[in-house]
């Protein structure tokens, strides 16, 4: 529990465990890749590179969570190959995650929602003839056969989480030297002319036309890889399309004021609301200062984090780059704790000109605990944004603010702006369903 007083640090978001560790393939503790890893064995879902990782990680969590899995594993027997459909799989598992009483995404939520099973017959290892294990593909590492089974799995497929593989270690590595999970790789210097983010048609033009990578164009493709042999330059482009799944959240923002601003290019002050914000807005917060960036005229930048679980009620101390500092611009950050609802009736309440919620999954998860908000939202004075990883929760989402009679300053569309780093949905409808951040898009706005 956090202390009252006790204000997030910035640069070390709570550690999210890499995919790689959650599918057995480094070690849950440090994250170190060792050709040694043992299983705990009383759980057998995590593993450790040392006995020193496993008391570590024993005294950590683990000690709270192993006796849950145990009983998880006891609850299933052998189950017969033949005929078994990947909805009862996925049925078992939606039951265990429930069963375990793991609040999503916690880290014991993620090691059931995560467990390994065989691409071929859905059976788990707990599942397979006396003492059977799964073996990982050798490729990506993150999908496991059986021995019964074929061991392969399409190229294209083995390929994207091959890129969810390279991003954990991209990931391990930064955090193994910096303490930090997140990359953060935006505009270096403010620009001095407004060009229009829609003028961008993806994350390559924006780095190489929009901000200051153009050094880099010759040397990566439009998919920001990097295509020449200097490990540091090629680390400096991974960081980039990393930092991309970041990032997401200033640009879709820029990108939307655009849409709904005709006079954004001289704007002097913005004032903008982040509903439900959580961890990923707070890590991403460094990087608002792009929004100073991109918008030359804008002077003044007031963001206010709103939401439930916004940790302390503390204002965030904020300082723009000496070059903005100089030019006498200004970032502010205010917090507050509790729904927007609420939030509307306080003395600290001013009409934004944008608010936004991202992934909010309104329509799947904590439904009674949204409706108030989005039910405000739907008649509000200012437009609102709204992201989602995958369609189905736009889909219930639009079936809300039908019923709400809301309008649409934008319809929901794919976003030039989401992340480029994929992740491997936890309760997919199907195997090895991926998503990225800030996927879908659209803006809901009074009509
Ligand atoms: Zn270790
Ligand atoms: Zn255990
Ligand atoms: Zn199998
Ligand atoms: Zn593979
Ligand atoms: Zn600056």
């Amino acid at each position: 529990m956090a202390s009252q007083d006790a204000k997030p640090d910035w640069g070390s978001d709570s550690r999210p465990t890499p995919t790689l560790a959650l599918k057995q393939a480094l070690c849950f503790s440090c994250w170190d890749v060792s050709s040694h890893l043992r299983r705990c064995t009383a759980c057998k879902r995590v593993s450790y590179c040392s006995v020193k990782c496993q008391k570590q990680d024993w005294n950590r969590h683990h000690k709270k969570i192993c006796k849950k899995l145990v009983a998880l594993n006891k609850q299933k027997g052998y189950v017969p190959s033949p005929g078994r459909q990947w909805k009862d799989h996925h049925n078992e598992r939606v039951l265990d995650i429930l069963r375990s009483g793991a609040q999503i995404p916690n880290e014991l939520g993620r090691l059931v929602g995560y467990e390994p099973y065989c691409y071929r017959c859905y059976r788990q290892e707990v599942q397979l003839e006396d003492g059977a294990k799964l073996n990982a593909c050798q490729f990506c590492h993150l999908t496991s056969f059986c021995t019964s089974c074929p061991q392969t799995h399409p190229s294209t497929e083995c390929a994207t989480l091959q890129d969810i593989a390279a991003d954990d270690r991209i990931l391990v590595d930064l955090y193994q030297r910096t303490g930090k999970t997140s990359a953060i790789s935006f505009t270096m210097l403010p620009r001095k002319q407004y060009l229009p983010l829609s003028s961008a048609t993806d994350w390559y033009d924006y780095y190489t036309k929009l901000s200051d990578k153009i050094g880099s164009s010759s040397r990566m493709n439009r998919d920001l890889r990097y295509q020449a042999n200097d490990s540091k330059e090629r680390q400096s482009i991974e960081y980039m399309r990393y930092g991309t799944n970041t990032t997401t959240i200033q640009l879709t923002l820029v990108a939307a004021l655009e849409a709904i601003i005709p006079t954004i290019s001289s704007q002097r002050s913005l004032n903008l609301h982040i509903i439900g914000a959580a961890g990923a807005e707070f890590s991403s917060a460094p990087a608002f200062e792009e929004l100073l960036h991109l918008l030359p005229s804008l002077k003044a930048l007031h963001i206010s984090f709103v939401g439930p679980n916004v940790e302390t009620q503390n204002p965030y101390p904020v300082q723009c780059c000496k070059m903005c500092t100089m030019m006498g611009r200004s970032t502010s950050i205010a917090v507050w704790r509790g729904p927007y609802h609420v939030y509307v009736d306080t003395e600290s309440y001013q009409t934004p000109d944008l608010a936004a919620a991202f992934h909010s999954g309104f329509a799947v998860d904590e439904q009674a605990e949204w409706y108030p908000t989005i039910k405000y939202l739907a008649n509000a004075p200012h437009p609102t944004l709204f992201t989602a990883a995958i369609y189905f929760e736009i889909e219930g989402e639009m079936g809300v603010w039908n019923y709400l009679g809301a309008g649409f300053a934008k319809n929901p569309e794919v976003n030039k702006w989401k992340g480029m780093s994929p992740s491997l949905v936890m309760c997919g409808d199907k195997p090895n369903e991926v998503c990225y951040n800030n996927y879908w898009w659209y803006i809901v706005q009074k009509r």
